[in-house]
C-alpha cells in the first residue's frame, strides 16, 4: 500500500535572527526587514512525509499559502525530496486570520487528487497560534492528531502515532485519511540534495516570470518561458482563490473575525540575578534550578 501525503508549510520571518527595524511604527511585524525562512516545524512535517514515502512509496505534495516570494520554500521542498509543490497566492487572501487561512488551505487540499495523510508543523514561529492544522482538519472533516513525534505503524486503513508533551507521551490510533501536526523533536530533517538543487534550481511560479525575464531576456515572452519550464517539469503552479473555488467572503480581512485592537511591545526584564560559580557543582546547581522552573 502506498500513501499520498500532503504537507502544509509556511514561510515565516526568522524571528531568531532579528536584523534592522523588525517592527513598524504601527506595531506590526516588518516582514520585509527580516530574512524569510521555512517554518522550522514544517521541515519536521516534510521529513515525516518523506519517510512515509521512503518506506511505503507514494507521493509528497507540498502546499503553501503566501505571497509570490513564498515560492522560495517550495523550491527548498523540491530540493529536499518533494514530488510536487503548489503556491496558493492571491491578493484576496491578504489579511487572513487563522480561520480564513485554514479555509483557503482546506479549499486547496480539496482541489488536490486523493490524499491519505496531511502533515503540518505544530506551530508557526511568527503567528504562534498552532490553530491552522487543527482548523484545516476540522473543515475537511478529518480526524487529527497534534504534537506527533513518531509514526509507530501504518496499515492502509489506520495509523498509530506517538504524541509528545512536555510532561509525557500518548499513543493514538486514528483512521485514514487524517491530519497530523508534527513537533520539532520528531526527526532531523534531511538537508537539500545537491543533485535535486541542480534539477530544480530554475523551478518557478508564473508570478515570478517578470523578474526572471529580466534575468533571462533571451526567452522574450512569458509564454516562451512557461513552455520551457513546463517541458522540464519546473513550472510551479500558483493557484488563486477562484482556482480552488473559495467563497471570497470567507477570505482575507472580510473572512477574518479576529481583530487586533492593540499591540504592546513586551520588554522582558529581571529584577533579580543569580550567579553560579564556573565549576561542576555550580553547573549542576544551575541545571537543577532551570529544571525546577521547567525551563530545561
Ligand atoms: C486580523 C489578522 C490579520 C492578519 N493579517 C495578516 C496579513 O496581512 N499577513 C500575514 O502574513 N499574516 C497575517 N495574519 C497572521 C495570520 O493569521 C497567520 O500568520 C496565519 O493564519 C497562520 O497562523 P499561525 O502563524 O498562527 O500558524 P499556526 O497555526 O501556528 O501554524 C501551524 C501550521 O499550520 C500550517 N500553516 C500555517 N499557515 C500556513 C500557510 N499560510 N500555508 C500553509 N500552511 C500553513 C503550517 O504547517 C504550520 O506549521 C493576520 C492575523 C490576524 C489575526
Amino acid at each position: 500500500m502506498t500513501y499520498n501525503c500532503v504537507v502544509l508549510v509556511k514561510q515565516v520571518p526568522d524571528t531568531a535572527n532579528i536584523t534592522g527595524q523588525a517592527m513598524k511604527d504601527d506595531g506590526t511585524v516588518n516582514r520585509g526587514a527580516l530574512p524569510a525562512i521555512f517554518n522550522p516545524e514544517d521541515l519536521n512535517a516534510l521529513e515525516m512525509a518523506l519517510q512515509v514515502k521512503d518506506q511505503h512509496g507514494g507521493t509528497v505534495t507540498v502546499l503553501t499559502m503566501g505571497p509570490p516570494r513564498a515560492a522560495d520554500i517550495l523550491r527548498e521542498a523540491l530540493y529536499r525530496g518533494a514530488d510536487r509543490v503548489i503556491l496558493l497566492s492571491d491578493r484576496k487572501f491578504a489579511g487572513s486570520d487563522t480561520l480564513a487561512t485554514s479555509y483557503a488551505l482546506k479549499c486547496a487540499v480539496e482541489n488536490l487528487d486523493e490524499y491519505d495523510l496531511i502533515f503540518c508543523g505544530r506551530q508557526a514561529i511568527d503567528g504562534d497560534t498552532a490553530q491552522v492544522g487543527p482548523q484545516v482538519a476540522e473543515k475537511l472533516g478529518l480526524p487529527q492528531v497534534t504534537y506527533v513525534e513518531s509514526i509507530q505503524s501504518l496499515d492502509g486503513e489506520t495509523i498509530v502515532v506517538q504524541r509528545a508533551f512536555p510532561l509525557g507521551q500518548e499513543v493514538v490510533q486514528v483512521t485514514l485519511p487524517c491530519l497530523l501536526t508534527v513537533v520539532e523533536s520528531a526527526n532531523r530533517p534531511r538537508p537539500p540534495s545537491a543533485r535535486r538543487m541542480m534539477i530544480y534550481k530554475r523551478a518557478a511560479t508564473p508570478l515570478e516570470y517578470d523578474a526572471l525575464l529580466k534575468k533571462w531576456p533571451d526567452f522574450g515572452t512569458s509564454e516562451a518561458l512557461d513552455d520551457y519550464l513546463a517541458e522540464r517539469d519546473q513550472r510551479i503552479p500558483a493557484w488563486t482563490a477562484a482556482d480552488v473555488d473559495a467563497d471570497e467572503t470567507r477570505l482575507g480581512i472580510h473572512g477574518s473575525p479576529t481583530k487586533v485592537l492593540k499591540i504592546d511591545a513586551v520588554v522582558l526584564e529581571t529584577d533579580e540575578s543569580k550567579a553560579f560559580p564556573a565549576s561542576p557543582e555550580g553547573i549542576s546547581a544551575l541545571i537543577q534550578e532551570l529544571t525546577e522552573d521547567y525551563i530545561l
